[in-house]
């Protein structure tokens, strides 16, 4: 089950977890099930299917000779965190689980950011992501602190209806 966007755990912040423990192995399972029923998922919080800890899943999509590729594989990204590694912002097209039926052109992401957070096993994960991948842990770690891409946009009218937008990614 996927809440929608007026779901109190969708809009307060997640609690960190012990990314060693059976608690938060059972919430990756349930992140991971969750995501692959959804059609080119790209990543899943926690908190959107109800549950307010600190954890997501995401894979981040490659193109091939024009098609678009998902890995198989999910990477766990638990307690993550992440800062602008410059002021550079770009319009990027985005759409939500938790916001049905609606896309946006023109969602405001930092280019480059830093990113934080630990494995399954209690790694610590650091790095620096651009791209797709920046997009994807912004807007997944965004989840965790209660907000939506809907909270960053200047103007909702510019919300499409997402069946005109052919190449989406849901996140
Ligand atoms: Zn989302």
């Amino acid at each position: 089950m996927i809440l929608f966007f007026v779901g109190d755990v969708l809009r307060s912040r997640a609690e960190n977890v012990d990314p060693i423990s059976d608690e938060t192995k059972l919430i990756v399972e349930k992140l991971i099930k969750a995501a692959n029923s959804g059609k080119n998922a790209v990543g899943l919080a926690a908190p959107k299917i109800g549950i307010g800890k600190s954890v997501f899943v995401y894979r981040v999509p490659e193109r091939k000779d024009g098609a678009v590729i998902f890995p198989d594989e999910w990477e766990v990204a638990v307690n993550a965190t992440y800062q602008p590694a410059s002021d550079e912002i770009v319009m990027m097209s985005e759409g939500c689980f938790s916001v049905p039926h609606f896309y946006s052109r023109s969602v405001p992401r930092y280019k480059k950011i830093h990113y934080s957070y630990f494995t399954l096993g209690g790694t610590k994960v650091e790095g620096t992501a651009e791209g797709s991948k920046a997009q994807i842990i912004q807007h997944e770690t965004d989840h965790l602190n209660g907000f939506l891409y809907i909270d960053k946009l200047d103007d909702t009218g510019s919300l499409g209806k997402l069946s005109e937008l052919k190449k989406s990614t849901s996140k």
